[in-house]
């Protein structure tokens, strides 16, 4: 698995992985590769497939500009990009990579084709760079879930390649790591962790891993105490902060005694974050940003309620066993709501925590698969059908939702004795070829589902 745990697991910027994260990496690539910067005099973007048809809502436009000038999802100051964007659109002019200027204005210079989808993936992207002389440079990419991009005829190529680093415990699917468990006698974290060492020291390991776990620990406390309006247009009230503080001022009194409190709990730490990521805050990527809620909620709920003896060990095979679940889903099938719906996002999540909270509580390698093919069998089929474009409605409760399932099929695993009847690469084939049945509307397009059905209902009130 030529995948690394800090690639399932990146800081950025909300609202969505796929078209916002992905297409300003892209933008910014396009240029690095590109060169001939000083010979500039123009530019343009050209969004196609699922990115056009909802990039207003999910900030491609925004994600582009911002790449270009050169700017990264995790180095970006969230509360800087308005100024940014409002100074580019007022004068007129891009500054590429933050040095050479050319005239750029969205009405011109960044064009939506609605209609036509690129061949190797729904989310197409082509950048022009047009040169003193009057010659182009011109490349495809590809954002394919996640934050992953690739540019055209990568993937096929990097497929044909060798694995760029030797790993001691390479898989594939989840019967290879079963096996190599059985072979050495070692749990999933432990061999996901050996294979990072041949990345990078210890140190910056649990160092990397600590910063995912802190970013995603504020982005729940930011989320909690963040009141007002969601930008886009639906109007939705952020409701986790006002949630939390009536949880709160309830305390002691009969409704806060209530047995499944711990529950509402942690639907809130998922909403938080979906809040966070749809107002375009700082938030992790895991495994997409439309699904973010998911692993911090239940991380938060392994540290605080599962009273754990060794809690930053716990927290780390946590994350290391969901990486392990998500490269899975990511190889075999797919993360991008574009290509196979939210089965493949929030689906993916609650497989990914639900592996991660039974690995962390010290559950067997084939507990940890068994949780893990719950949390996604219970998602088969699930459709992304955003209001609005925006990563709003269905997508904030959704993740409330997904963290529920993610405990209740780590809870159902634990209590097991790791035998089951369907297995996670079962499972996860099952996802990919129900995602390639699924029809275009149903996957981030905003065409089909509760993004029309609402719409019309709003329609026919007025
Ligand atoms: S419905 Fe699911 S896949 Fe679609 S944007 Fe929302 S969270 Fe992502």
């Amino acid at each position: 698995m030529d995948m690394s745990v800090f690639d399932l697991f990146k800081i950025g910027i909300g609202p969505s992985s796929s078209h916002t994260v992905g297409p300003m990496v892209a933008a910014r690539r396009f240029l690095l590769e590109a060169g001939a910067l000083d010979d500039a005099v123009g530019v343009e973007a050209h969004l196609y497939g699922s990115l056009a048809l909802t990039g207003i809502g999910h900030a491609t436009d925004k994600a582009v500009i911002l790449g270009l000038m050169g700017e990264t999802p995790q180095d970006i100051d969230p509360d800087a990009v308005e100024d940014k964007l409002a100074e580019a659109e007022l004068d007129g002019v891009l500054k590429l990579l933050g040095t050479q200027e050319v005239p750029f204005t969205q009405r011109e210079n960044l064009v939506w084709h609605k209609a036509s989808t690129l061949p190797e993936h729904p989310n197409g992207m082509r950048f022009v760079l047009k040169l003193r002389d009057g010659s182009l440079i011109e490349r495809v990419y590809y954002s394919v879930g996640g934050g992953f991009i690739t540019a055209a005829g990568e993937s096929q190529a990097r497929a044909a390649a060798a694995p760029s680093i030797e790993v001691p415990f390479p898989f594939s699917t989840m019967a290879d790591l079963l096996a190599l468990g059985q072979q050495h006698g070692l749990s999933i974290p432990h061999m996901l962790r050996a294979n990072e060492l041949a990345r990078m020291s210890g140190d910056e390991l649990d160092a990397g891993l600590d910063r995912i776990w802190n970013v995603m620990r504020d982005c729940i406390a930011h989320g909690l105490v963040t009141e007002g309006q969601l930008p886009g247009g639906l109007n939705v009230k952020r409701r986790a902060a006002r949630l939390w503080k009536q949880a709160h001022c309830d305390a002691g009194t009969r409704l806060n005694e209530l047995p499944h409190d711990a529950t509402h709990h942690v639907t809130l730490y998922a909403m938080a974050v979906n809040e966070e990521n749809a107002a375009g805050g700082r938030v992790v990527t895991a495994p997409t940003n439309g699904a973010a809620g998911i692993i911090p909620a239940v991380l938060r709920y392994y540290a605080e309620d599962c009273r754990p003896i060794d809690q930053a060990g716990g927290i780390r095979d946590f994350l290391l066993t969901s990486a392990a679940i998500g490269m899975l889903c990511k190889k075999n099938a797919s993360i991008s709501g574009a290509e196979v719906g939210c089965q493949g996002e929030v689906g993916v999540a609650c497989a990914m925590a639900a592996a991660g909270l039974v690995a962390a509580l010290g559950g067997s390698n084939e507990r940890i698969e068994n949780a893990a093919e719950i949390g996604i069998e219970h998602h088969l089929g699930m459709t992304c059908d955003p209001i609005g474009g925006l990563v709003q409605i269905p997508c904030i409760e959704r993740n409330g939702m997904g963290a529920i399932k993610a405990i209740t099929a780590a809870s159902l695993a634990l209590k097991g004795d790791g035998t089951h009847f369907v297995s996670l690469d079962n499972v996860i084939e099952t996802m990919r070829q129900t995602g390639a049945d699924m029809q275009v509307k149903y996957k981030e397009t905003s065409l089909g589902g509760l993004a029309v059905h609402v719409i019309t209902v709003n329609h026919a009130a007025c």
